[in-house]
């Protein structure tokens, strides 16, 4: 296997291949190394499919960029998303990771918006490796009147039934399991069934091609804190529309030009603090609204806040399901507010997206950016700018490339060209800079480097614009800058009582204090820019593997475990561990078999305890410190930041209840918790011998 046959002869494997690791190859040969259909024989290496992705994005550019693309995938120092690697320059054309696609209350509709015409558009993206949200919640409630057949309804949850199986079947041609996220809003008549739609009986058994979430409101959720009642709404009987119920925009839209009902809703908005709905010209609040909808007859029945949060904690703690979306979080800091309301996100939460809209993700590898200095290690601050600037030009081409399913997820994602840079490796670039992930120190440096990668990222984005023109829904005027919304690093070390910033990181991390953003408005007004949003944490499940680091933000899982992925069962050995164990001489068998029990080392007192500190585990940090680094990267992020919440197997319920509030009150846009073996079947088993 050291030569291939491509192009009508045979080549050797590119020197630069062996940087990869034995599961990075693995996952390629099993998925992406493109073969030929007949004799099914190889037709690529791993620096082929770089060649062969880098020369597709960049048709139109110098040699030099498709060089620096090479240069910056082949190096590993970012990796776009699955489709892309796998499908650029091939017949499939989907190159993006995320979609969300409307479904309006009806079977089917003259613009393609009915629940099949739903299914379709989840088929042809699922064959092709994308992942689809779906908001649920316009959907009439179960044992509704349907008029045309003077029949009963059946409900969202059995329709979401019907999009599971159609997942099952479609199996994203054989190379990817189909992801969805379903979503219902806190207010719809049936949120009970839905909140229970994977857990108890149902656990491992309902909606296994599924990832639910509660999309909650900043009304609900203070309605939990103080133990009011909510009302339950079916949206088919009011003029409010539960979707539009909450919030300020929708119905506004028509209106939007006129300048008065702008200034009017922004100062509305201002006053009254949080959820405000527009009817046709008159601006209300949520209370207002709801005495339209009682008088309406829409409401179902009230409920208690707190109850229905306590039966949210406990599906979750239960089985992980549901999560919950900040409805409000997300639509204040969306940077295009003024196109519509985001009801929905992808399959793990990291694009909150408008309906059609798709987005393709890319991440930087961190890891690949410690650097020795005056025998210290630190970071490489100009070569991840570099790097930056190139992967940002890259994602963008992504969108002209992408050869759509749909046109109307054409038009939607080419109006706004919104692309995803995140990271992954930043628990190992912790490791190498010797700090512990759950530091004060590491919070630090998360929210620092997410600061420095969206200064980065944003002014790339400007500069296209001034190069190939800006967005077509760019309007200068309205467009928020995310940060100035962003919390102070201090507010959020607030919710946790943990000491300071040393020294040392503050001095690590000063250029990023000296980032100019009047300056970079002041470029945006006057250049413009080409990307509505820039940023996205994603989970990097699989590019993280190929890149041979640790995924996206998350703490390393295991220093050793078992993983299960669709080509095959792996055992994996932290290799910095061992690298680790062998600085010390600890590297014996005996020892190495003792941690993999566990996949930790925890107390072991025969562990240097710098080491017992720096290769903390998923399981041993604290949800505080999860969260923490959660909320740290999602305030400089214009649109999601995927993350979970791990928690141990011992958790009681009232962790989750902990966390779901704490995640609200940190500015986090969407919070999962998975409990430790709360599911039959799981990615990744904790040690070797559970
Ligand atoms: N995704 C999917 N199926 C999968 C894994 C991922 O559709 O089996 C989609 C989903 O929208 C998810 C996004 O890809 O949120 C990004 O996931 P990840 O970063 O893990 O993907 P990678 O590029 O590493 O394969």
């Amino acid at each position: 296997y050291n030569h291939v046959y491509g192009k009508g002869k045979w080549k050797e494997f590119d020197p630069k291949d062996l940087l990869l690791t034995y599961n990075a190859l693995k996952v390629l040969e099993a998925r992406y190394l493109l073969k030929n259909p007949e004799t099914l024989r190889y037709i690529e290496t791993p620096q082929m499919m770089f060649r062969r992705v880098a020369s597709f994005l960049a048709r139109g550019e110098s040699k030099e960029v498709e060089e620096k693309f090479y240069e910056i995938m082949s190096e590993l120092k970012f990796l776009p998303n699955t489709p892309t690697l796998m499908n650029s320059g091939t017949r499939l054309g989907i190159l993006s990771a995320c979609f969300v696609i409307p479904v309006r209350d009806s079977m089917t509709t003259p613009n393609g918006e009915g629940i099949y015409d739903a299914l379709r558009a989840m088929a042809v993206v699922h064959q092709q490796g994308g992942g689809t949200g779906f908001d649920f919640s316009e959907l009439r409630p179960k044992g509704d009147v349907v008029a045309s057949t003077a029949g009963v309804a059946s409900g969202p949850i059995s329709f979401m039934r019907i999009f599971d199986v159609s997942t099952d079947v479609v199996k994203q041609g054989g190379k990817r399991r189909g992801a969805n996220m379903g979503v219902m809003h806190v207010w719809h008549a049936d949120i009970e069934d839905f909140i229970k739609a994977k857990t108890g009986q149902l656990k491992d058994v309902q909606l296994q091609n599924f990832n639910i979430s509660v999309g909650v409101y900043d009304y609900f959720m203070k309605a939990v804190e103080r133990g009011e009642v909510v009302p339950l709404i079916n949206p088919r009987k009011t003029r409010i529309p539960g979707k539009d119920y909450d919030y300020y925009i929708v119905k506004a839209r028509g209106y939007m030009d006129e300048e008065w009902i702008q200034e009017e809703i922004l100062r509305e908005l201002e006053e009254r603090g949080g959820s405000v709905y527009l009817d046709e010209s008159v601006i209300i609040t949520v209370d207002e609204a709801l005495v339209i909808a009682e008088k309406e007859g829409a409401i179902v029945k009230w409920v208690n806040a707190k109850e229905l949060f306590n039966e949210i904690v406990k599906g979750a703690w239960d089985s992980g399901d549901p999560g919950l979306l900040f409805i409000d979080t997300i639509n204040r800091r969306h940077p295009v507010w003024y196109l519509s309301k985001i009801q929905a996100t992808n399959p793990c939460g990291e694009e909150p997206l408008l309906s059609w809209e798709s987005c393709n993700l890319g991440s930087i590898n961190l890891e690949k950016f410690v650097i020795e200095k005056d025998g210290k290690p630190t970071i490489d601050w100009e070569g991840l700018a570099e790097t930056i600037r190139y992967a940002v030009r890259l994602l963008d081409n992504v969108i002209d490339a992408n050869r759509y399913p749909l046109k109307q997820i054409e038009e939607a994602t080419k109006r706004t060209r919104k692309v995803g840079l995140g990271v992954m490796g930043l628990a190992r670039m912790l490791i190498k800079l010797g700090i512990p992930y759950d530091s004060v120190d590491a919070v630090y440096l998360s929210y620092q480097l997410a600061k420095f990668i969206y200064y980065h990222a944003f002014k790339t984005s400007i500069e296209l614009a001034k190069e190939k023109g800006v967005f077509p829904a760019y309007d200068p005027r309205r467009y928020k800058d995310i940060w100035e919304s962003a919390l102070p690093f201090e507010q959020l070390l607030s919710t946790v009582d943990e000491g300071r910033v040393s020294p040392e990181v503050r001095k690590m991390t000063e250029i990023v204090d000296k980032l100019d953003f009047d300056q970079l408005k002041a470029d945006r007004l006057k250049y413009g820019l080409r990307n509505a949003t820039v940023v996205s944490v994603a989970p990097t499940g699989t590019i993280s593997i190929i890149a041979g680091t640790s995924s996206s933000i998350e703490p390393l899982f295991a220093l050793a475990f078992v993983r299960n992925v669709a080509v095959g069962k792996f055992i994996e050995i932290d290799p910095l561990f061992l690298q680790y164990l062998r600085k010390y001489e600890l590297d014996d068998p005996e020892v190495v078999k003792k941690v993999a029990e566990t996949g930790m080392i925890g107390d072991n007192p025969f562990m240097p305890k710098s080491m017992r500190k720096v290769f903390r585990t998923a399981h041993e940090v604290s949800p505080e410190f999860h969260l923490l680094h959660q909320a740290a990267w999602q305030q400089w992020n214009d649109s999601g930041t995927s993350k979970t919440i791990n928690l141990r197997s011992e958790e009681p319920p009232q962790t989750v209840e902990k966390v779901y509030l704490l995640a609200w009150k940190l500015g986090i846009k969407g919070v999962t918790v998975y409990r430790d073996r709360s599911k039959s079947q799981q990615v990744i088993y904790f040690g070797i011998k559970k």
